[in-house]
């Protein structure tokens, strides 16, 4: 075989990268190996949620790396033990599995979804039902879940006992649930969707049609969990929309890989001794971390400054909106998971805003997204919404050329 013309021949080719690397981060700052300073407001796809070289998951991480990594799931691990605690504490969840990944926490969301009814004496209930334009991770669970054509072709058959539903169409849901059906997995905020967000009604109507139907409810918050959208988790918004099973990670680790799945005991009767497990999930390092980024998000004042900043950015882009029409066609999400759909195409003006020294993400349906760390200012944001005009500015002269 001839080798592939890349500038990176034993990488696999499998992410389209923007040709850019770091050589250190500060707060909501990038500084590139060639010199110059970016804002960033990707924050490694919603994971540094506490911008990068936080100080003091700097010194969690430091402190713990001179005690001990690693010891494996065979023993007991305190800070393990700790982390779960605090994580059930406040949320829905009675008990937590720790892996090292979004997709890890997924497919253990899955497996716990069809062992509860397997358990129950209905093993014959295995259908999950997933959404179009869902994102659960790259595992094939997890695209089977989500459905995505282009993630799933060249990979061999379908897994069974997966189907898709539109986002947001309950009646959709209703028609597709049938005896098999095990559970729903949703995205409270959809994320590489393009950041659409359901109502604190959608999502209790969604609660109870589950109930009704004896079918466990699946929360994916890996994006817009763990303060995104200016609450803990995203349900909150919606009293009485609690799910039975919960996948966090991204933000969880402020950086560091952290997957977990919440339950309720009862979702988790299934999970025995022997059912499910992981070499690395839940090791006394990533606790470590894990533990110092949750304390720092769960901070009223952290929530708050979300909600803050959020709000400024949000008017800021609708008066965008206003005076680049042509540019932004619409501001979507909730709290710091901000999407917006543009007119021209998403990844030109990705790059667009990337001259003006401003990193901005992806998204579907031709959105770009901004995701910044939570502890941004109004400042930083201000700086933001000033880059990301130029950007608009840009666009605006490049349609008028062309
Ligand atoms: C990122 C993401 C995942 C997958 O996480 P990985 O750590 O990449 O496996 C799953 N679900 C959602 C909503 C995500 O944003």
């Amino acid at each position: 075989m001839s080798a592939p013309t890349s500038t990176m021949p034993h990488v696999m080719a499998v992410y389209g990268r923007t040709p850019l690397a770091f050589e250190r981060g500060e707060g909501v700052r990038l500084y590139s190996t060639d010199g110059e300073a970016y804002l960033d407001c990707v924050a490694g796809i919603a994971t540094n949620g506490l911008g990068h070289a936080n100080p003091v998951l700097v010194e969690a991480l430091t402190k713990q790396a001179q005690k001990l990594w690693h010891v494996s799931n065979i023993y007991r691990i305190p800070e393990q033990e700790a982390l779960a605690t605090r994580l059930t504490e406040t949320s829905f969840a009675d008990v937590v599995f720790f892996g090292n990944s979004g997709a890890e926490a997924v497919e253990c969301a899955l497996k716990t979804a069809r062992k509860y009814h397997a358990a129950s004496g209905n093993p014959e209930r295995s259908e999950i039902i997933g959404f179009e334009g869902a994102f659960h991770g790259r595992t094939y669970a997890t695209i089977n879940a989500a459905g995505n054509d282009s993630y799933i072709d060249g990979f061999g058959p379908r897994l069974p006992g997966y189907v898709q539903a539109r986002f947001g169409d309950w009646d959709d849901v209703r028609a597709k649930i049938g005896p098999n059906t095990a559970a729903v997995i949703i995205e409270p905020v959809q994320g590489e969707g393009g950041a659409r967000s359901l109502t604190p009604a959608q999502l209790v109507e969604l609660r109870t049609i589950c109930s009704d139907a004896g079918i466990l409810l699946i929360y994916d918050e890996i994006q817009c969990g763990m303060g995104r959208t200016g609450k803990l988790y995203a349900y909150e918004w919606a009293a009485g929309s609690e799910p039975d099973i919960m996948c966090i990670a991204k933000a969880l680790g402020g950086g560091f890989p952290i997957g977990a799945c919440l339950s309720t005991h009862e979702a988790a009767k299934g999970m025995v001794v022997g059912a499910h497990g992981s070499t690395f999930g839940g090791n006394p390092l990533a606790m470590a971390v894990g533990m110092a980024a949750f304390d720092e998000i769960a901070k009223p004042a952290l929530l708050d400054n979300v909600t803050k900043v959020s709000g400024y950015l949000r008017q800021q882009l609708e008066g965008l909106k206003d005076r680049y029409p042509d540019v932004v066609l619409d501001i979507r999400g909730k709290g710091l998971l901000v999407g917006i759909k543009m007119g021209p195409n998403n990844r030109d003006f990705m790059a667009l805003a990337r001259e003006q020294k401003l990193l901005i993400a992806g998204g579907g349906d031709n959105c770009v997204r901004l995701l910044p760390p939570l502890n941004i200012t109004v400042e930083e944001a201000q700086e933001a919404v000033e880059k990301f005009e130029a950007a608009c500015k840009a666009a605006q002269a490049k349609a008028a050329v062309s």
